[in-house]
C-alpha cells in the first residue's frame, strides 16, 4: 500500500507527481506521510481585522473582497485588495503570479484569509495571504495545530500550497487507514513508553494537542535516530570482528626508558589516559582505528611519539605523515630532538628529498634498519615499502583523503594501527552520530602554565594603535602573524585586500628596521617555503599571509595572531588561526579587526572569539550557528540528512537512542531474535536503501 506510486491518490494528477517528485522526492504514499510537518499553526483562533496589532504574526481573518485593483510600481506592478468583514478592513497584497490570481478570486464572498501581517502605509496587510472559500474551509479537519510543510519556491509557483498539501495528506490517511507497520520492537516501545507507529505518523500530521504531538515526535525522531546508531554500531563491530590487526602486547625498553628518562615534562592527565586508551587498543588483536582529537598545543606529538615507541617495542616500525613539508620537518626536528638520547633510528621522506637520499631510506626500511620515518604524502608511494610497518600515524586529518589513508593498508598483511591527530575540535554532541564507529580520544586539558591567548576586537578606524600596538611587541623581539581571508568566490578582490594590506603594512614597517613575509597560494611551494622558513628561523618579524598557515605551523615566538576582515571567517577557522600563537611562554594576542558594520552572527562569532580559548566550547557554537553540515569533515556525511531528528537539540533522544541500539546488538548482535524481527526488518530496508558504508570514511 505504502510503495502506491502517488498518482493513484485522489487529487494528484501526473502533473503534480511529477512536481512532487522533483521538488520533494516524493514518489509514493510512504514518501508523502512521511514528509514531516517542520512546525504547526493554530487554525482554531480567528481574529477580526480590528483586533490586529503586532506585526509578522500569523492570524486568519473571515471576510470579504470588496475591491480590488492592480497598482503600478517600480518594476512590474501589485495586486491590492481590500478584505472586510463587520468591523473594518485590511488589504491583501500579492506580487507575483497576478494574473492568474486576479482571474481567480471572487468578489463579495465570504473567504478565510490566512497569511503574516505587516503594516503598509499605515494599513495592516497581509502579503500572498492563503485563500480558502468558507464553504469550503468548514468541510475540512481543523486543529489547533495545523501542520506546515517544507515547501519550495517552485511548489508555491505552481500552486501547490500548504493547503494543497495539508489536504493530500488528509486524503492518504483516509485512503491507506492505519497501515504503517511497527518498526520498533515490543520491548523498546514499552519500556521507553513510545507512541506505536501508528499512532506517531497520524498524530505528527494532526495533533490532537501538544502533549500528543510531542509524543509523536519523540517516538519518530528516536526512530530515526535508533536506525543510524545501528548502522554505526554494527559497522564497528564488524570492524572488531572481521579486521585482525597486529597484536601490541609488549611495552618494552624502548617505551620504558624514554618514559624514565627522556621525557621532558610531565604527561598531563589527559594525556596519561589518551596513552592508556590507546595501549588498549593495540592490545585486542584487531586493528586500531583511532582519531586523536585535541586542540592546538594540547600535546598530541608526544603522544604520538610514545605511541610509536610500544609499535618499536613490539619488533615494528612506526611512520608519521604530516600534510605539509614545513609541517613534516616541525615533526622532524621535535621527535629527534625527543630521540637524541637513545639509539632510535628516524629518518625524514619528502618530495624535495635527494635521490640518494631516497635510496638510503628505502634500503633501511626493508631492511628493518630504519625504525621510524616521518614525511609527505611522499611516503605513500608505491616504491617505499616497510619491512614490518605496524603503526601509521597521520597528522590532521581534514588535510588528507580516506583513499589514501586506506593507502596504507596494502603495505602490509595487516593493516597497520591507524592513529589520526586532529586539532578540529568535533563537538562532543556530534562525535557519537558522526562517528560512532571510530574510537575517539580526546586530549581536553592544556599543559600547565600555559598563558591564556587574550583576544581582543577591533574596529578598522583602530588600526593606527593596531599597528603601535605590533611594533611594541616587535620591540620586545616578538613575530607578528597577519593574516587576510581568501574566499574562492571573490578571489581577486581578496588578492587585492592581501596586496593593499601588504602594502601598507610594509610602508608603516619600513626596511631596514623590519623585515616582512608574504605567503599566499598564488606563489610557488618553493617561494612559500622558502617566506615561510625565513619566519620560522625568526628572520623576519611580520607574516603577512592568506589562510595558508593554517595547517599548523610553530612558531614559539610568534605571540601576535591579527586576523583582517575577521566577521569573514567561521569560527572554527578563526579558533585554528589564533592557535598558531600562545605556544611560547610568553603572552600572547589575537586581534579581529573587523568593520563597524556586523551582521547579528558576525558579532556573535567574534564575541565567542574574545570569550572563549576553548575549543569545544567554540564548535558548539559553531554548529548552532551554521548547522551540522557546514562544520568541517561532516561536508559529504549524508549523516546528517536527518528528516525529523536534529543532532543538536535531540541530543538526548540520541543518547537513548544509541544505549537502546547497544543494548540490543549486546544482546543480539545479529538480530536473530524473534522478539527484535521487526527490527532486523526495518534495519535491512534502511540499510538496502541507503549503507551507511557509503557515507562514512
Ligand atoms: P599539538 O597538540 O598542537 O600538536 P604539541 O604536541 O606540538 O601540540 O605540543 C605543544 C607544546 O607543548 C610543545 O612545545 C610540547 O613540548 C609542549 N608540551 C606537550 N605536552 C606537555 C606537558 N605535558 N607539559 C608541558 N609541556 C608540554
Ligand atoms: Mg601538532
Amino acid at each position: 500500500m505504502l510503495q502506491t506510486p502517488i498518482t493513484y491518490l485522489k487529487g494528484v494528477g501526473s502533473a503534480r507527481a511529477e512536481i512532487l517528485q522533483k521538488e520533494l522526492g516524493i514518489k509514493t504514499y510512504g514518501d508523502l506521510a512521511n514528509l514531516f510537518p517542520y512546525r504547526y499553526v493554530d487554525r482554531t483562533q480567528f481574529y477580526k481585522t480590528n483586533q490586529l496589532h503586532a506585526i509578522d504574526t500569523e492570524v486568519q481573518i473571515v471576510g470579504k473582497i470588496i475591491h480590488l485593483k492592480e497598482v503600478k510600481q517600480k518594476r512590474g506592478s501589485r495586486l491590492v485588495a481590500t478584505f472586510s468583514d463587520d468591523v473594518g478592513s485590511i488589504e491583501l497584497v500579492w506580487f507575483k503570479g497576478i494574473k492568474w490570481i486576479k482571474e481567480k478570486l471572487k468578489i463579495n464572498v465570504p473567504y478565510v484569509a490566512y497569511g503574516k501581517t505587516s503594516v503598509f502605509n499605515r494599513k495592516f496587510t497581509i502579503s500572498h495571504p492563503e485563500l480558502e472559500l468558507v464553504t469550503e474551509y468548514k468541510k475540512n479537519l481543523r486543529t489547533a495545530m495545523q501542520a506546515v510543510y517544507p515547501s519550495t519556491e517552485m511548489l508555491t509557483k505552481r500552486g501547490v500550497s500548504n493547503r494543497v498539501i495539508s489536504k493530500m495528506i488528509q486524503e492518504l490517511f483516509l485512503t491507506i487507514k492505519g497501515k504503517f507497520s511497527e518498526t520498533l520492537s515490543k520491548d523498546i516501545c514499552e519500556k521507553l513508553a513510545l507512541y506505536s507507529k501508528d499512532d506517531a505518523m497520524f498524530s505528527i500530521h494532526f495533533p490532537k494537542s501538544q502533549a500528543d504531538l510531542s509524543k509523536a515526535q519523540f517516538r519518530l525522531k528516536f526512530e530515526e535516530l535508533f536506525y543510524i546508531q545501528m548502522q554505526l554500531l554494527r559497522k564497528k563491530l564488524l570492524h572488531k570482528t572481521k579486521i585482525k590487526g597486529f597484536k601490541f602486547d609488549k611495552v618494552g625498553s624502548y617505551f620504558n626508558d624514554f618514559y624514565t628518562n627522556n621525557l621532558p615534562f610531565t604527561l598531563t592527565n589527559a594525556q596519561k589516559r589518551v596513552v592508556k586508551e590507546i595501549r588498549k587498543d593495540i592490545n585486542t588483536g584487531a586493528q586500531m582505528n583511532r582519531l586523536l582529537q585535541g586542540d592546538v598545543g594540547s600535546g598530541k606529538t608526544i603522544v604520538a611519539l610514545l605511541t610509536m615507541l610500544i609499535a618499536l617495542d613490539n619488533g615494528f616500525q612506526a611512520t608519521l605523515i604530516a600534510p605539509t613539508s614545513i609541517l613534516a620537518a616541525q615533526h622532524y626536528e621535535s621527535i629527534t630532538e625527543l630521540l637524541q638520547n637513545t639509539n632510535i633510528t628516524v629518518s625524514i621522506l619528502q618530495g624535495s628529498s635527494k635521490t640518494k637520499e631516497r635510496r638510503i631510506i628505502h634500503q633501511q626500511l626493508e631492511s628493518g634498519e630504519l625504525q621510524i620515518l616521518i614525511g609527505t604524502h611522499a611516503i605513500l608511494e608505491d616504491k617505499v615499502i616497510f619491512k614490518n610497518l605496524g603503526l601509521a600515524i597521520i597528522d590532521e586529518q581534514h588535510r588528507f583523503g580516506v583513499k589514501q589513508r586506506a593507502k596504507m593498508w596494502t603495505k602490509n598483511t595487516f593493516p597497520p594501527h591507524i592513529l589520526v591527530m586532529t586539532a578540529t575540535p568535533i563537538p562532543r554532541t556530534l562525535q557519537m552520530s558522526l562517528y560512532g564507529d571510530l574510537d575517539i580520544s580526546v586530549i581536553d586539558e592544556l599543559p600547565p602554565g600555559r598563558k591564556e591567548i587574550q583576544t581582543l576586537h577591533k574596529y578598522d578606524k583602530n588600526r593606527l594603535a593596531v599597528f603601535k600596538f605590533m611594533k611594541d611587541e616587535i620591540a620586545k623581539g616578538r613575530q607578528v602573524y597577519v593574516v587576510y581571508p581568501l574566499i574562492q568566490e571573490s578571489e581577486a578582490m581578496d588578492y587585492k585586500d592581501l596586496m593593499d594590506g601588504y602594502e601598507s603594512i610594509s610602508r608603516e614597517f619600513p626596511i631596514p628596521k623590519y623585515q616582512i613575509s608574504i605567503v599566499h597560494g598564488k606563489m610557488k611551494p618553493e617561494a612559500k617555503e622558502f617566506e615561510m622558513n625565513r619566519f620560522i628561523k625568526g628572520e623576519t618579524h611580520i607574516m603577512v599571509a592568506t589562510t595558508v598557515i593554517e595547517v599548523g605551523v610553530n612558531v614559539p615566538n610568534a605571540s601576535v595572531m591579527v586576523i583582517e576582515s575577521a566577521e569573514r571567517f567561521g569560527l572554527s577557522q578563526l579558533h585554528q588561526l589564533r592557535g598558531r600563537v600562545g605556544r611560547g611562554a610568553d603572552q600572547s594576542y589575537c586581534i579581529l579587526m573587523s568593520s563597524f558594520k556586523l551582521s547579528p552572527e558576525a558579532k556573535l562569532r567574534l564575541k565567542t572569539m574574545t570569550e572563549s580559548n576553548d575549543g569545544f566550547k567554540i564548535a558548539e557554537v559553531d554548529l548552532k550557528l551554521r548547522g551540522p553540515g557546514n562544520l568541517m569533515g561532516t561536508q559529504q556525511s549524508g549523516i546528517l540528512n536527518l528528516k525529523i531528528a536534529d543532532i543538536v537539540k535531540d541530543n538526548k533522544i540520541l543518547k537513548l537512542a544509541r544505549d537502546a541500539a547497544s543494548y540490543i546488538l549486546q544482546d543480539d548482535p545479529n538480530l536473530e531474535k524473534e522478539k527484535n524481527r521487526s527490527i532486523k526488518h526495518t534495519y535491512i530496508q534502511i540499510t538496502k536503501k541507503q549503507g551507511v558504508w557509503m557515507y562514512i570514511s
